[in-house]
């Protein structure tokens, strides 16, 4: 099955999201190959912890001769990663249109394939979307987050792609003072399911330690495999 996690606002968590979900699936032995589909600011590779690929997937979306095999990066026993590049030169060479058929002949062989695209609604984000079987929306639980989450419902419903459901990303606890004084603008899991009507497959909390050494290039699933995170993550898997 091939998932793209997806979203109009950037900054949301999808990148950490594909990080340690994908940590997640390989931990409970599904074999599992991510995709860095944010080709024009790829950063899969920091948040796991590798170095700048090359080869990279540009060359696989542009004329050079480099077979798939020599693109993927080992992450874990059951993780492989097909990394984006950092050479502007070769990213320039990019044919995006190419996208959907590598990550059919790269999906060989995996039980998920889990695709991180860049932000937007433009081709650099839809094609990505058209390469999965289904998208996970992913959204902080803010007003504006969840209505350009709407936005992408609509698009997606007159685009025929498949919604599999919406992942909330940095829940906040809430303060005795913020829910005293109403000055927390943060939106109930039930208002954010009546506004978007798509069922909310995990709530995963804002979590400084899985901000931080996500950026580190150590997801914090990695190195609490039993943590709340952690858990949020099983309980998506449960319902993938
Ligand atoms: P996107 O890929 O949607 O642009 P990122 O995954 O790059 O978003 O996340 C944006 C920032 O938010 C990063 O610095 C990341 O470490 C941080 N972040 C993501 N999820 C959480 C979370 N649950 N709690 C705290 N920080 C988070
Ligand atoms: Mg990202």
């Amino acid at each position: 099955m091939k998932y793209c996690l997806a979203s109009v606002k950037g900054g949301v968590g999808k990148t950490t999201v594909t990080a340690n979900l994908g940590i997640m699936l390989g931990n409970s032995g599904k074999k599992t190959l991510l995709v860095d589909g944010d080709l024009a600011s790829g950063n899969l590779n920091f948040h796991l912890g590798t170095e700048e690929a090359s080869p990279s997937i540009y060359d696989l979306l542009s004329d050079e001769e480099v077979s798939i095999e020599e693109v993927k990066l080992k992450i874990t026993e059951n993780v492989d990663l097909l990394p984006a590049g950092s050479s502007l030169q070769d990213f320039l060479k990019v044919d995006i249109d190419r996208l959907p058929q590598v990550i059919e002949e790269a999906s060989d062989g995996y039980d998920v394939v889990l695709i991180d695209p860049p932000p937007g609604i433009n081709k650099n984000s839809i094609v990505p979307l058209r390469s999965s079987d289904s998208a996970l929306l992913v959204a902080t639980p803010d007003p504006p987050a969840i209505s350009s989450a709407e936005n992408l419902l609509r698009v997606a419903t007159l685009l025929e792609i498949d919604v599999e459901g919406t992942i909330i990303n940095k829940r906040r606890k809430r303060s005795f003072f913020s829910r005293l004084f109403g000055s927390d603008t943060q939106m109930s899991m039930d208002e954010v399911e009546k506004k978007l009507r798509t069922e909310i497959l995990a709530v995963i909390p804002e979590n400084d330690d899985l901000g931080r050494e996500a950026d580190l290039g150590n997801p914090v699933t990695v190195r609490d495999p039993d943590g709340s995170v952690a858990e949020a993550f099983e309980e998506l898997i449960s319902k993938l």
